[in-house]
């Protein structure tokens, strides 16, 4: 079979998937969706003119003559407190006691900061040792958002501030593009799921976790479907049951050359396959197909291999199906340490690495054991170094990397 560029098996993947129906949701479960329709703001925010500081509301003229040296006496006529209605009226030569957020009292134009002051909470009179210009410390209406303006555009992806600024004009359950939620299938009858002592022939089962964390840890509701044993029938009975009560399958396992990978005999049966041997080290077989309108990413047995290749092709589509229009994980520059050749084998490697920032760069420095069983090494890493075919890169030169978490500073 020959090989395909990545980029060929990423398009075959994108073509497949559409982005969910839209839904309304609550703010809470909104993080990290695809708002689906414009959000407008109703009313302004702030809803009042309102003061920045703990002081004394004033008229800016009765204060124009204060200083260090020379403060100006006023009476304190009431105190308003965030949540009260400022309802007493500042008349000249007069205070109001302020909080933060609290309305500005009417007559008002300017908040003296309560340390350019001295009196205190029970006292009648306020010295005030500041001259302050009408509008100082008032937040005025509609000073964060005007009624009518456009907050987030349809295609805005939420983050936590955007859930905010949507609670602050009122909106609770915005219409979004819900997250896709993926079944995790793992396959083979050599895996055990618990710690139970090992029988020959058998290995941990430790895909699973991987993927279902790896997914979710990239915004995407993954739910561990459990193991399914090398067998025709139960392989039918996971994956339809899979496809049902998911928005997306992935499975691990069985799709390579071997006798005995039978997801690839049961997926060909039940889906409409394309059996794919792309040119990248690792995760070089990759099976993607549609089963009853739900894409089936048939992933690599290997650890790693399954890690690299959900990273690379199983995101993109996934995050196609969230409605996102930032469809890879993100790919920056990084300086390339020690231990980035090869050789040249037609592939393009993905080479974990550790990177740091050091110096204001990013330093990219691959982990040890780089075969696709190694997990253990490469559970460090946190990106892959894109090395085309070739050589390699020298130390000090310019390497891709594609990052699969944010570096430490
Ligand atoms: P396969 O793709 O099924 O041929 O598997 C390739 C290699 O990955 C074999 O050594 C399997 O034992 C191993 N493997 C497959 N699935 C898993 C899994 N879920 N957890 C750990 N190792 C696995
Ligand atoms: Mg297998």
């Amino acid at each position: 079979m020959p090989l395909i560029p990545l980029a060929e098996a990423r398009e075959h993947v994108l073509a497949h998937c559409a982005p969910r129906a839209p839904l309304s949701v609550p703010l809470a479960e909104a993080l990290g969706c695809v708002l689906a329709a414009p959000v407008t703001a109703g009313e302004p925010v702030p809803p009042w003119a309102n003061s920045a500081m703990d002081g004394y509301a004033v008229r800016a003229a009765d204060v124009a003559g204060a200083g260090d040296g020379s403060p100006v006496a006023l009476p304190v006529v009431a105190t308003v407190a965030a949540g009260a209605a400022a309802d007493t009226e500042v008349g000249p030569g007069q205070a109001v006691r302020i909080m933060t957020g609290a309305p500005m009292p009417p007559g008002a134009d300017a908040v003296v900061k309560v340390e350019s002051t001295r009196g205190g909470p029970d006292a009648t009179v306020v010295e005030v040792f500041e001259a302050v210009p009408a509008g100082r410390n008032i937040r005025s209406a509609g000073s964060d958002i005007a009624a009518g303006t456009v907050v987030a555009e349809a295609g805005t992806l939420l983050g936590p501030a955007h859930l905010g600024v949507l609670a602050s004009v009122g909106v609770r359950r915005p219409i979004v593009v819900p997250r896709p939620r993926l079944g995790v299938i793992s396959t083979g009858d050599e895996l055990v799921d618990d710690d139970r002592p090992l029988a020959p022939g058998q290995i941990r089962e430790s895909n699973r976790p991987t993927l279902v964390a790896l997914a979710r840890s990239f915004g995407i509701d993954a739910v561990d479907l459990g193991t399914v044993a090398d067998d025709r029938k139960a392989l039918t009975a996971a994956l339809e049951g899979a496809a049902a009560t998911c928005d997306a399958v992935a499975t691990s396992g069985g799709v390579s050359m071997g006798d005995f990978d039978l997801v690839k005999v049961v997926l060909g049966e039940l889906a409409d396959m394309r059996w794919m041997q792309v040119a990248i080290r690792p995760a070089k077989p990759f099976a993607f197909g549609v089963l009853d309108g739900t894409p089936v990413f048939g992933l690599p047995g290997n650890p790693v291999s399954s890690l690299v290749s959900l990273s690379l092709l199983g995101v993109p589509g996934l995050r196609r199906l969230a409605g996102r229009s930032d469809l890879d994980l993100p790919r920056v520059a990084a300086v390339a340490g020690p231990g980035l050749g090869r050789r040249p084998d037609g592939r393009t490697a993905f080479i974990r690495v550790v990177c740091r920032w050091t110096d204001g760069r990013l330093h990219a420095h691959p982990v040890s054991g780089q075969s696709s069983h190694q997990l253990a090494s490469a559970a460090d890493a946190n990106a892959l170094a894109v090395v085309p075919d070739g050589d390699g890169v020298a130390e000090g030169d310019e390497v891709t990397v594609v990052l699969l978490s944010l570096p430490a500073v």
